[in-house]
């Protein structure tokens, strides 16, 4: 059986109008900016004025422990929102923007799979409503501010040798990792090492997401380290009067883009911060809108349920004061059977031992989702072409045994009809009463926070800090950071650090070579290794296969 391309999908269905969208939201013409016919702009203002109306529910998708082609969470978010529609609920998705980069490498775009779709999923892919231009230019403004700051005398006494603040640009480009620049003399700069992350990697990417407010954008910008001083103390944005500047060029980025599902159900797409050194999760003015216009917000954390999840409730949830009433934990019958132990290269082959094999990467997630976060969850299986039956049955019945909740959701192939049963059983879980709850508090010290997200969640005996990252967790207490919570960045395809422990590992510990503040977005970056912050391409880049024909129709996306 041969299937159409998600671009094909996409462009065979016709896209109601925006208005028509925002009308079913109870949208009056003045709530919205027209981004030409199919996208617009909320106006994030309006969210102050709706305090005293009644949330929506809140519902959290994420995964196990995923595989490096990734577990549909997206795809799986579309669909559920899509079978809410179904089954005559206000549903609205709360999802995060592709990042341009990667739409060209390996990973393609991001806007879910199939017939679970968001669209225009070109334009979502592609340059969008210009959000992540925006961010780039308000980060490179900083940049550029504190080279010229240098290079008119330096009155912050600004050590060049620890600047932290670097260039971004929203491409895979490795080329751009490591450079030096201010060369050719006096007139053209102070020559220093430097270099460029992806634009998504940018703290102002994950300020953009975590601010409440326009005011409290423009407090959290204000906050930003870019480097420090002869003396060791920081110097941030302040310093160089650049909080104003940075708010006006985002003044437009801030609000939330409101798009549709193939099925027509509004999705509002709003910034995209990298999961590692960032939280990896939508705006919170996008959730919190969507929660006073919709009964049901679908939102995605990314990774799996150990680090997005987690993140999720300890950043997002905690400083945006909003909680989630159900988690949906996607599953794959591939990622199950590599947890199982089969290679990378057999996975499309049957095999109802690995799958069952790989059940307690599941089960631990599963756990940590009721007894560490204390709420509902169902499991979802996102039916791929290869799983065969008796592997789909093998894993509902083992499910079933351990008495949890399992559907199996095909909204890959059926869109909202292949979502219906997720949807019945995510509104009778988000009914339930529930003990959500953070994994530590902010009063905590960092160790503390540190130990109890490695010893809860992951499941290690502890921590081993490197003697650099004793050192600047001292630091940051010292600069009064030690209340802030903890963002980790581990690698997403073991519950360790270590990438090659798959399954459920356990008497690991978890080590931790360095530690960073992001000041502005309010959160302490914990690095088990070094972080790619600049992704490379492939040999045989997805640009190669991206195309437009003579009416404009791009063909080659996915
Ligand atoms: P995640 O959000 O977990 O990274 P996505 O939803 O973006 O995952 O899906 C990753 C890729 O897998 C996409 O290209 C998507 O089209 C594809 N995909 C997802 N679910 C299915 C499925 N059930 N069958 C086939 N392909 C799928
Ligand atoms: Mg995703």
């Amino acid at each position: 059986m041969t299937y159409l391309s998600d671009i094909e999908i996409a462009n065979q269905v016709t896209m109601k109008p925006i208005k028509e969208v925002a009308k079913s939201l109870n949208l009056a013409e003045e709530d919205y900016n027209l981004y030409g016919k199919y996208k617009a702009k909320l106006d994030a203002l309006e969210l102050a004025k709706m305090a005293d109306q009644d949330d929506g529910k809140l519902i959290l998708v994420t995964a196990i422990t995923p595989t490096p082609a990734g577990e549909g969470k997206t795809t799986t978010s579309v669909g559920l929102a899509d079978g809410l529609t179904k089954i005559g609920k206000k549903a609205m998705l709360a999802l995060r923007e592709p990042s341009l980069g990667p739409v060209f490498g390996v990973k393609g775009g991001a806007a879910g799979g199939g017939y679970a779709q968001v669209v225009p999923m070109e334009d979502i892919n592609l340059h969008f409503t210009g959000d992540f231009h925006a961010i780039g230019a308000a980060n490179n403004l900083l940049a550029a501010l504190l080279d010229n700051h240098i290079h008119h005398g330096n009155h912050l006494q600004i050590d060049s040798r620890r600047i932290t603040w670097k260039r971004v640009v929203d491409m895979n480009d490795r080329q751009l990792r490591h450079i030096v620049n201010g060369l050719q003399g006096k007139v053209n700069g102070v020559p220093r090492e430097d270099g460029y992350d992806i634009t998504v990697a940018s703290e102002i990417m994950a300020i953009l997401c975590l601010a409440n407010n326009i005011v409290e954008l423009k407090e959290k910008l204000r906050k930003i380290i870019v480097a420090y001083n002869f003396s060791g103390e920081p110097v941030t944005a302040g310093d160089l009067k650049a909080e104003g500047a940075l708010t006006a060029l985002l003044k437009e980025a801030i609000n939330p883009n409101l798009v549709q599902t193939l099925e027509h159900t509004p999705a509002l797409i709003h910034g995209g911060p990298f999961a590692n050194i960032a939280h990896g999760c939508n705006s919170v003015l996008a959730t919190k809108m969507s929660l006073k216009y919709a009964d049901y917000t679908v939102t995605e954390a990314g990774f799996g349920a150990d680090l997005g999840a987690e993140k999720f409730i300890d950043i997002k949830c905690r400083l945006a004061e909003i909680r989630p009433d159900a988690v949906v934990l996607v599953a794959t019958i591939r990622a199950l059977k590599m947890h199982g132990g089969v290679p990378k290269t057999e996975l499309g082959e049957e095999n109802v031992t690995a799958v069952i094999d790989g059940l307690p990467n599941l089960e631990k997630h599963l756990m940590n989702i009721q007894e560490v976060y204390g709420l509902p969850v169902v499991v979802a299986i996102n039916k791929f072409p290869t799983d065969t039956q008796a592997e789909l049955t093998a894993i509902e019945e083992a499910c079933q045994e351990r008495g949890v909740d399992v559907v199996l959701s095909e909204v890959w192939e059926k869109g909202g009809a292949g979502g219906v049963a997720l949807a019945e059983k995510v509104v009778e879980l988000a009914e339930r009463e529930n003990n959500f709850n953070f994994v530590y508090d902010l009063e905590d010290s960092i160790e503390e926070k540190l130990t109890k997200i490695v010893q809860k969640v992951y499941g290690g005996k502890g921590l081993e800090l490197s003697k650099v990252a004793r050192r600047e967790m001292a630091e940051l207490e010292r600069l009064g950071f030690g209340n802030y919570p903890i963002c980790m960045a581990k690698t997403q395809y073991s519950f360790s650090d270590d990438p090659t422990l798959i399954g459920a590992p356990v008497d690991f510990t978890v080590a931790i070579k360095n530690m960073k503040v992001s000041a502005g977005a309010g959160f302490i970056v914990a690095l088990t290794g070094a972080i790619m912050t600049m992704p490379g391409l492939p040999k045989s880049p997805a640009s190669e296969r991206i195309d437009v024909d003579e009416n404009g129709t791009i063909s080659g996306l996915f």
